[in-house]
């Protein structure tokens, strides 16, 4: 039997990222399990092949691997640490399951809950992503990973079959770290694309030409390769989808937010305001 018939991997959070992450599992062969808040999200994946489960116990208890790609770092730390009333991932599995977790969530989260699982025997890394809905359906994630050296293979072996780059940025937190400084820059080049298609299309241009214009010009950026704010302009584009399914804004305002915090905290300036 091949590797992936022998790997059950539990999938917690099931949203605009972890489902067609899911599916890209299921796809490679691996035994799914998966769970969410919403029962509608675990019925898409039940009908693609996947073990819907109605619990966070029986969803990761017989797993080897267990992946969140939930929200934010309050939402990574009830599912693994648990809550005043619910247990957590860590009380449920053995110790030789492997945590991988796919949120984008502030590194002393990461840091600590790495260090929770440590201490009884657990091995977890942080591998937030980048490539969006559009990269998670095509299989193509860049995935940043924060933890061992032997965290970043176990890791890969996994993460290879829902992205095409693996990256290890450092130790605990520090893919967090990169992903953080990668969506600072993200959000400018997103509000400054947008001002500028904004001002051409408020004088007469045909946001396409100059699209075109700007990207083979200095201006080029990933914004206008691949994720072009204009309706119409690029077919795969949220714009050109009533702007669904995608990056919700109050996702990368929380990760503006994680910017501005992890500026303070290394004593510098940044000069954008909440
Ligand atoms: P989403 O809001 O669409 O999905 C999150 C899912 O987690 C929801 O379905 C929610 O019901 C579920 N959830 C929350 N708490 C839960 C709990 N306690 N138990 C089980 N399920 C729970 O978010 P998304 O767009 O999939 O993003 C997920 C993460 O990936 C975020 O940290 C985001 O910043 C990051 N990210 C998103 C994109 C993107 O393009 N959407 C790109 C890169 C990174």
């Amino acid at each position: 039997m091949n590797e992936q018939a022998n790997t059950t991997i539990a999938f917690v959070g099931l949203g605009n990222m972890g489902s067609p992450m899911a599916s890209n599992l299921l796809k490679a062969g691996f035994a799914v399990r998966v769970y969410d808040r919403v029962p509608a999200l675990i019925e898409a994946l039940r009908q693609e092949g996947a073990v819907g489960c109605s619990s966070l116990r029986d969803t990761v208890e017989s797993a080897n691997i267990v992946v969140t790609m939930l929200p934010a770092g309050e939402h990574v730390k009830a599912v693994i640490l648990g809550t005043e009333s619910d247990e957590g991932v860590l009380e449920l599995i053995s110790d030789d399951t492997f945590l991988i977790d796919c949120s984008t969530i502030d590194p002393d989260t990461a840091r600590a809950v790495a260090s929770v699982a440590s201490e009884k025997g657990i091995e977890f890394v942080d591998a937030p992503v980048s490539g969006g809905v559009a990269g998670a359906t095509a299989g193509t994630l860049t995935f940043i990973v924060g933890g061992t050296d032997s965290g970043f293979s176990k890791a890969t072996a996994i993460l290879s079959h829902m992205g095409k780059n693996v990256f290890h940025a450092g130790k605990a937190g520090d893919g967090q770290m990169a992903k953080i400084c990668n969506n600072l820059l993200l959000g400018s080049v997103m509000a400054a694309t947008c001002e500028a298609l904004n001002l051409g299309v408020d004088n007469d241009l045909n946001p396409e030409v100059l699209s075109n214009i700007m990207l083979q010009s200095s201006g080029r950026n990933w914004v206008l390769e691949l994720y072009n704010p204009c309706p119409g302009v690029l077919e795969h584009a949220p714009a050109s989808h009533q702007y669904t399914p995608g990056f919700m804004c109050k996702l990368m305002s929380k990760d503006l937010g994680l910017g501005l915090d992890a500026a303070k905290l290394s004593n510098l300036q940044c000069p954008w305001e909440r």
